[in-house]
This record gives structure tokens, sequence and C-alpha cells, in this order.
């Protein structure tokens, strides 16, 4: 191996990832007075959380009556009973808090008449625990929401002297040999160097993995770097078989067009003109739930009425709608129809397909954001040192299915738990740890590995075969028979891993050295999606199996566990938390409201 030095730096906190939950956690640590450095691969308002456009859920009641546990209940609900109810309690609970402070931090929110914020509706958010008309809890900055949090938490951040390392891509965990995480190693991309960032406490707040599949409208960086870090300590990743499809990606770009248009009037047609979603979910009709409308646009689709030339997509209308309410509360999405889809919205449907959207799934955690390295006794038992917050980790409010606007709710409600259970247990008196040499000699050995890497595979062309691979054998229907061939077949791609040609051996700006190694994260994450997929024998939100059609709470209402040594993956299980935060006598929801029942809209 070629020696390598590297740069040592010292903080209380690291937090790898800028986005709208890794800037929350890093304001948070930093407000507290925790010396915090924030180290991401792209420039913070270039994450993933830029492009959220419809909004950000909160029972705030500015458009009609709201209450948080009617948006517990609807999260429980979505989540097919799969979500931890503590932490779907302390979501719902504190989401107004979160979203208050991010208008008093500067987030410029559209406004109502009286100058409140402005508020849509949203699928599956509904009154009076499902029994009422929907509701308008998803509170919106026109439709760029996600742009105007993220850069508003980034100023913030640098007001509170939070350090930031931009374009530094994070490598690997560094671990003590208890099982303590002590830092992260990183490779600044500008430069070549090397860099160790010791630390108390690591927050993963990495993103998601929707780059594991071929049609995503997620962007190219969401390739789970967090997860295959997690993976390779030796740590496990938590319900990855739940892979949300958003029913509405543009037709062949695979950008997104927010759940927002349908919240503001917009609907769906076959080919036959029809609204079929009157018939599928005659209550919330088009603002059924993701995964319900997307599992009915497939079957209209397989049923023979899809659109266009190839009866395979369907169209969404926003043209009955006036003008101006278009140009004021959806003016990104009228311009990515006219680019992406070459359609002027005012005057024809956008051509839609339901596409990869959402990762559920994700590195387990308490809903104070700590990781879980969960023991046959001990399922709960933390990870000293480690954190994960956003869509990287699963805390698990969305269980098997994620409601629309609760995804930037979770960015903001954990990354500002984490930052105050920071506060408890890191002492910003004591020393940094001194870092475990071993594992840093792993991480680089790992690295120098990939860099040299000289076998026949080139890394686009084995991604493109992992993508094409979860894309047909774990989408939206599934069967024991293309999972099965599906685990097989992913066996096969991960195994090419050790065949891999790195052409460019610089470390300066060396894109292809940057995929190889985002490659060998998306890696575990689809594995463990496709292998967690073919062992869950029942239906249960995203997670549509054709052999299984229903829900068995009996034998599955468990979270799956997948832990790899090397590619080889093996799978456990985690009782799901049953019990709310609060009694029903201190206030809290009546369990009864909860109880499991048929997810019908
Ligand atoms: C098009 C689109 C629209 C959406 N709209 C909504 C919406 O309206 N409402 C809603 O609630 N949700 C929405 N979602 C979902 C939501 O936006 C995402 O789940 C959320 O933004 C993820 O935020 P995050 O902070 O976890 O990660 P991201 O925003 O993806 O940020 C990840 C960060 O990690 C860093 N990073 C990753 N790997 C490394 C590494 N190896 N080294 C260093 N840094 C690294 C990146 O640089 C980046 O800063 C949408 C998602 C998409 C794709």
């Amino acid at each position: 191996m070629a020696a390598y030095d590297y740069e040592t730096h010292e903080y209380d906190v690291v937090v790898v990832g800028a986005g709208g939950a890794g800037l929350r956690a890093t304001l948070g640590m930093a407000e507290q007075g925790l010396r915090t450095a924030c180290v991401t691969k792209v420039f913070p308002t270039r994450s993933h959380t830029v492009a959220a456009q419809g909004g950000i859920a909160a029972s705030l009641s500015n458009m009609g009556p709201d209450h948080w546990q009617w948006h517990m209940y609807d999260t429980v609900k979505g989540s097919d009973w799969l979500g931890d109810t503590d932490a779907m309690e302390y979501l719902a609970r504190e989401a107004p808090k979160a979203v208050y402070e991010l208008e008093h931090y500067g987030v410029p929110f559209s406004r109502t008449e009286e100058g409140k914020i402005y508020q849509r509706p949203f699928g599956g958010h509904t009154t009076e625990f499902g029994e009422g008309p929907p509701v308008q809890r998803t509170c919106a900055a026109a439709d760029r929401t996600g742009h105007a949090i993220l850069h508003t938490l980034y100023g913030q951040s640098l007001k509170n002297n939070a350090e930031f390392y931009i374009e530094y891509f994070a490598i690997d965990l560094i671990m003590g040999e208890d099982g303590e995480c002590q830092g992260v190693l990183a490779w600044k991309l500008d430069d070549g160097t090397l860099h160790l960032f010791s630390a108390k406490m690591v927050v993963l707040a990495t993103g998601g993995y929707g780059r594991a599949y071929f049609s995503a409208t997620s962007a190219h960086t969401c390739t789970g770097d967090g997860g295959g870090m997690v993976a390779r300590a030796g740590l496990p990743l938590q319900d990855m078989e739940f892979v949300q499809f958003h029913p509405t990606g543009i037709y062949g770009a695979g950008c997104l067009i927010t759940e927002g248009a349908r919240g503001e009037g917009g609907y769906l047609t076959n080919s036959e003109g029809e609204r079929f979603m009157e018939r599928y979910a005659p209550t919330y009709k088009d603002l059924a739930s993701r995964d319900v409308v997307s599992r009915c646009m497939t079957m209209e689709i397989r049923e023979g009425r899809g659109v266009g030339d190839d009866n395979d997509h369907i169209h969404l209308h926003l043209n009955h709608l006036p003008p101006e309410t278009l140009a004021e509360r959806l003016p990104g999405i009228s311009e990515s129809a006219r680019i992406f889809a070459g359609v002027d919205l005012t005057k024809e449907p956008i051509p839609v397909l339901p596409t990869v959207h959402y990762n559920m799934g994700g590195i387990p955690t308490n809903y104070w954001g700590e990781v879980l390295a969960p023991t046959k006794d001990k399922p709960d038992n933390v990870a000293p040192g480690l954190m994960a917050v956003g869509e990287a980790g699963c805390a698990s409010v969305h269980g098997a299915n994620r409601l629309g606007s609760n995804s930037l709710i979770d960015l903001v409600v954990f990354g500002r738990a984490a930052a105050i259970r920071a506060a408890e247990v890191v002492d910003p008196l004591t020393a940094v740890p001194t870092p475990n040499k071993r594992s840093i000699e792993a991480a680089l050995s790992r690295f120098d590995g990939l860099r040299h890497a000289s076998g026949q595979v080139g890394t686009a062309e084995l991604r493109l075969e992992m993508q094409k691979t979860m894309q047909a054998d774990a989408a939206v229907f599934r069967t024991d028979k293309t999972l099965a061939e599906g685990v097989k077949k992913m066996e096969g791609v991960a195994g090419k891993m050790s065949d891999l040609a790195v052409t460019d051996r610089s470390l300066i700006w060396n894109s292809d050295l940057m995929e190889t190694l985002e490659l060998a994260n998306l890696m575990p994450n689809a594995v463990a999606t496709i292998v967690a997929a073919e062992a869950r024998k029942e239906s249960r939100g995203a997670h549509a199996h054709e052999d299984y059609p229903d829900r068995d709470d009996e034998n599955w209402r468990k979270h799956s566990l997948i832990w790899f040594e090397g590619n080889e993956a093996s799978l456990g299980f985690r009782g799901v938390h049953l019990n709310p935060l609060t009694s029903h006598n201190d206030g809290g929801i009546d369990p009864k409201k909860i109880a499991p029942k048929a997810r019908v809209y």
C-alpha cells in the first residue's frame, strides 16, 4: 500500500452531511457551544434537500382545525403500523416548535392573508383520526421549501461559528476496540489530502440511497454513504425493504412533480380519461397515501389503461387550475414540466410514472438520533459516539411508508433532538479520544485498494447493472420469484466489486475514484434492500408482495435488520416500539386510536 499522510482535526462533534438534517444538527450543536465541524462532499446548499418542493408537515392549525394527535395518527397509519410509536409521538409533538424555530431563523414561508405560515393539503394527512376531511398541514415556501430551509440553516450555522469542510468525502468511520465511534476519515477532493476528524460524537446525515435504482427523483449524490460506512463498521441497517415510489416522477426524466400539485387540486387520469383514484380510494382519491397511489397507477398500466404510444404511463392534470394559482403556488414545477416533459401545464397534462423517491429504511436510531447496536438481549443498545439523522437514519417514524412532507419535518425535529442529546452526553471539557490506529489503517487500506483497483469491470458499468437489477426485481410489485432471482443476481453484482477497474490513480478531482467509493456504499444498501424484501412474507406499506397480499401483524410487525461481513448479508429482527411516550391520562394519545386496523383511504 502507498504511504498516506493525514492531517488531524479535533472537535467535540463532527457532522457528516450538510442537507437539512446535517445543518439542523450542526446549528443545534454549535448553538450550545460544542465545537462542531460539518464535513460535506457537496456545497451545503447543493444537498438534495434543496430539491424538496412541497413542504414540511406540522399541526399549526393555520388553515383550519388540526391537532398533533391527528398528525401522529396519520403517521402511524401511513407507516402501516411499523413505525416506533414513541418516535412518532415525538415527531408530531415537536413539529410545530421545530417549524416556528425555522420561521424565527428566517425561512421565507408563503403566507396566508393574515400573515400566518401558509399550509397545503398533502396525501395521507387528515383530520379527526382519519374520519374527517383532508387537513392543510404542510407548511410551504411556494414549491421551493427545501431550498428556503437549506439556505437559512446554512447562514445560521455560519453565524454560530460552526466550521465547514466543504467538498471533503468521508471514507470510513474510525471505530474503537469497544465498538465506540471515534471519528471519521475524509478525502479532500480538490487537493487530494486526507483528513482525520477525531471527535466525541459523529453524526451521520448523509441522506438516502435512491441511486441504487435506475429511475429515481433523488440527486446523483444520494448514494447511501452513511449506510455503507455503518455496514462496514459491523452495525446493522434497518427496514431496508421499504423503498418509496413517488407517484409523479416525470415520465422518462424521473424528476419530481410534487404531491403539492395534487394538494392544490391536480388529479390523475388513465387512457380512458377516467379519474381512476376515485375508484380505488373513494374518500381521499388522488390524496391517498403515496404507496397506494403508486400501486393504483401501476395496476392501471398493467391492465392496459396507460397513456402514450406504449400505454406505459399516466396523465397528471393541472390544466383546469387558474394560471395565477400555478404561477404563485407551483412556479418550480411549471418550469420542470416545460423543460423535462415539454409540456405547458396550463394547457396539457403532464406524463408521469411512479419513481423511486425515498428510503424509509436506514441506520437504526432511537428518537434522540443515537445509533443502535442491537444485541439479542438488548435490542435498543446504543453504539457510543455515533448518531444518524435525516434520510440516512431510521428512527423509525416512517415505518413501511412515509407520508409526504413528513421527511423535512423529520430532518429538523431529529436534527434538533440530536443536538439536545449531544449537549447531555458530550462533555466539552474532556479530551478527544485517541483514535484507534488499526481502524485508521483499515480505512486507508480500503481506500488505497479501490484507488488501485485493476480488474475488468468499470464502475459505471457495474453501477448500471446494480440499478437495472434493483429496478426490475425490487420494484413497486414484488413476488417470491422476482425477489429470489433478484437476491441471486445482486449477489453476483456485489461479487464483481472485487473485479473493479479504476483508471485514474491521482488524488485530485478524481471523479472515477469518488464514484467507486460511492458504488461501494450503494452496494450494501442495495443488497440489504433486496435481501430484506425477500425475507418479508407479507405486504405492508411500500412492500407490496403479490404472493402475500395481506399485512401479517402477528408474524411481521417487526423491524428487519441486516448485518454485513464482507459481501455476506445476515438477517435479524427488532421489535417495534408499541408504547407512546406519554400515557393517555397525561394527555397522550388514546392507544385505541392507533391500534392496528386495515389501511384504507
Ligand atoms: C426531488 C425531491 C423532493 C422532495 N420533496 C420533499 C418535500 O416536499 N417534503 C418532504 O418532507 N420531503 C421531500 N423529499 C424528501 C426529503 O427532501 C429528503 O428525504 C431529505 O431532504 C433528505 O435530507 P438529508 O439531510 O437527510 O440528506 P441530503 O439533503 O440528501 O444531504 C446529504 C448530505 O450528506 C453529504 N454527504 C453524503 N455522503 C457524504 C460523504 N461520503 N462525505 C461527506 N458528505 C457526504 C452531502 O454532501 C449532503 O450534504 C423530497 C426528496 C426529493 C428527492
